[in-house]
């Protein structure tokens, strides 16, 4: 580790008496580093968008078009001003998990009404491409913050769909493990080789970036995930064969987790 070094004469205790004072700098060096890479990452994943988008711009406003080139030029304009659009919008949530240091205000969520959700979410990415099932245990809430938990479980799905070929199937479960509530998104896609899992969660990276952009990623989903996990003192775990699928599970701690009974109380004998 590096440190720096003060040294510091302390007159009273006489001669050849030094106080030495040392700062471990590495972390804070280590930190300088990460924001300066940072930048980079996100400058240079603006600009690639930007230089496609003034090359196109440039096309319609020098060329002579016809009436059909030109609809088909301002598509792919759209496209990457989406992009970015996604980008930035993926960083301001990730700017704001990361200064926010509290835990959000928590409410009790129901999970059935998160997982309706996430199936409507996920069948209208899919577009009838995949098969999506669901499986959901009735009764379980979660004391959470409902936003952040359907930006995580939403991240997690449309990654299951945007890596999955068509066909395939996607898998959302809801379910306990003893006093515990699980979230699993499972897919049959293309999965992950074991090296890459341990730092899928860093921003920006990515296993293939031509397909992750092709796709419509930002690089920036599953930090989003670590940070709602982490928020909520859960659990966040990655298992994957390549060829075979993956598997993302997040499992809520005991005492946030509100396992109710399934429904009306039972009157009194
Ligand atoms: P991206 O926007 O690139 O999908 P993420 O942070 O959501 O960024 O994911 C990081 C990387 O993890 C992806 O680029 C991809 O390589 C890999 N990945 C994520 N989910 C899956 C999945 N379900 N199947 C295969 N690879 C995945």
């Amino acid at each position: 580790y590096k440190q720096n070094v003060i040294e510091v004469e302390v007159f009273p205790y006489g001669e050849n008496r030094k106080l030495l004072l040392s700062h471990d700098i590495t972390k804070l060096e280590n930190t300088e580093a990460m924001r300066r890479d940072f930048v980079a990452n996100v400058s240079h994943e603006l600009k690639t968008p930007l230089t496609v988008l003034t090359g196109f711009l440039e096309t319609v406003r020098d060329l002579p078009l016809s009436a059909e080139d030109r609809a088909r030029y301002l598509e792919l304009m759209h496209g990457q001003s989406m992009r970015m659009q996604h980008i930035v919008e993926d960083l301001l949530a990730l700017a704001k998990l990361e200064g926010d240091s509290e835990a959000p205000p928590m409410d009790t969520v129901p999970m059935a009404r998160v997982m309706l959700q996430l199936q409507h979410d996920a069948e209208a990415l899919s577009g009838g491409r995949h098969i999506i099932e669901v499986t959901c245990v009735p009764g379980i809430n979660v004391r959470g913050a409902e936003m952040e938990l359907l930006s995580a479980f939403g991240n997690l799905v449309s990654n299951a769909i945007r890596y999955t070929p068509e066909g395939e199937r996607v898998h959302l479960t809801l379910r306990r493990e003893g006093d515990r509530a699980v979230f699993e998104v499972a897919d049959t896609g293309l999965g992950i080789e074991a090296e890459h899992i341990p730092r899928l969660t860093e921003r920006f990276y990515r296993v293939d970036r031509s397909r992750s952009r092709d796709t419509g990623g930002t690089g920036l989903g599953l930090a989003i995930v670590k940070h709602v996990v982490s928020r909520h003192q859960g659990e966040f775990e990655v298992r994957s064969e390549v060829g075979r699928g993956s598997q993302f599970i997040i499992r809520f701690p005991s005492e946030r987790s509100l396992i109710e009974s399934d429904g009306p109380p039972r009157a009194a004998a």
